[in-house]
């Protein structure tokens, strides 16, 4: 590993001033990520920033009935806060389902959602990859392709991204807050994370030295019963091949009132699903219109020839989890099962 200073910063606005003030400065959070890929190789600070001891650590209600948790909150406290639990399943079981325990403990919000794609080759040094050096080329298009974009990929990096958090977040609408060294602003979670076009090693949308400070969760009352469903090739300790994170709303009538789908495992982002929210809307909620909110999304799926099966589990991600959250939804109101009629 090569040699770097290490300074901690005063308050929010000063560590992004020491960052942004050294181009090859990096903000620490809990290190899991940024550690390791100094230990490869991948990444080479000259300072790190530790932001770990600034008062980013409260999970907090926000007034209009949302909630914000800071930056610091490590991943199993998010997980494991009563009011995420309750008000917000989708997200719990989004970052449980990540990693592990002793990972869970000490990863941050803010780090989680800036981790970089485990891409093998990006992690490899000895291999051209165009996000770890622009320039160099993509060896993932003629490699190895498991875990890789089926949406919105280009032939410059068909590289995912890989938080679960951040995948459950898109699908409840959150924004980010940001701090850089003079004002803080607001940001969609849906747009902070970048499709990779032909400046892949731009992962989102932030400066250098911009500075997450928490992210911020509105209100939303389907969410009570959202859900997170991760198809991994073990049952813990890997990265999503494909996830899905939807909650819904059913009207009287037992139509889609209003659903939020968000997928993982299957861009270089979090991938709102939104030809499949549209198609559901105001739609009866059967395993039928479930299928086909999934053939519209799939529409513009691009697969790759080592990652042709993520069509098929795509499909039958979404349509489990709709199923899963729109029975909750009906036993709760009338105690019908939305299957039944249709096996
Ligand atoms: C073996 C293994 C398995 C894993 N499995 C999963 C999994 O299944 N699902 C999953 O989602 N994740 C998984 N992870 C990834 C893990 O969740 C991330 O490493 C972790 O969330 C990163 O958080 P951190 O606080 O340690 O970030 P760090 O490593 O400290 O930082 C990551 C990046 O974010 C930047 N950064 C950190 N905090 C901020 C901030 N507040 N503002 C701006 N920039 C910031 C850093 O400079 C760095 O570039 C796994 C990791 C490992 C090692
Ligand atoms: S997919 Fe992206 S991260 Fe992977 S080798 Fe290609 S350019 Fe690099």
């Amino acid at each position: 590993m090569k040699p770097f200073d290490y300074r901690r910063a005063d308050d929010a606005a000063h560590a992004a001033a020491l960052v942004a003030d050294h181009p090859r400065a990096a903000f620490l959070g809990g290190g899991t990520n940024l550690v390791d890929h100094m230990k490869l190789g991948v990444a080479a600070p000259d300072l790190l920033v530790d932001i770990t001891h600034l008062p980013m650590e409260g999970i907090e209600p926000l007034p209009g009935g949302g909630i914000s948790i800071g930056a610091n909150v490590r991943n199993s406290d998010a997980a494991a806060h009563p009011f995420i639990r309750r008000r917000y399943p989708v997200l719990s079981q989004a970052l449980l389902s990540g990693a592990s325990g002793q990972l869970r403990n000490a990863a941050t919000t803010g780090g989680n959602l800036l981790q970089r794609t485990r891409c093998v080759y990006f992690q490899d040094t000895t291999t051209p990859c165009n996000k770890r050096e622009p320039g160099s080329g993509c060896s993932a298009l003629e490699g190895y392709q498991r875990y890789h974009a089926v949406f919105g990929a280009s032939p410059d990096c068909v590289a995912t991204h890989p938080s679960d958090m951040a995948v459950a977040m898109t699908a409840l609408d959150a924004d980010v807050v940001v701090q850089d060294a003079a004002a803080e602003r607001r940001i969609p979670l849906s747009r902070l994370h970048r499709l990779p076009g032909e400046a892949p090693e731009h992962d989102t949308v932030l400066s250098h030295g911009d500075l997450i400070t928490a992210v911020e969760l509105p209100k939303m009352p389907m969410a009570l019963h959202s859900r997170y469903r991760k198809i991994r090739d073990r049952s813990s300790f890997a990265f999503a091949l494909v996830s899905a994170a939807v909650a819904a709303e059913l009207a009287d009538d037992g139509t889609v009132a209003d659903v939020r789908i968000a997928l993982g495992g299957v861009a270089h982002k979090p991938w709102r699903a939104l030809l499949a929210e549209e198609a559901l809307r105001g739609a009866a909620a059967t395993e039928q219109n479930f299928a086909a909110a999934a053939e519209a999304e799939l529409s513009e799926a691009r697969p790759l020839p080592g990652n042709m099966f993520k069509v098929p589990l795509v499909r039958s991600a979404v349509t489990a989890t709709l199923r899963d959250v729109c029975t909750g939804l009906r036993g709760r109101s009338d105690g019908h099962d939305p299957r039944e009629g249709e096996r």
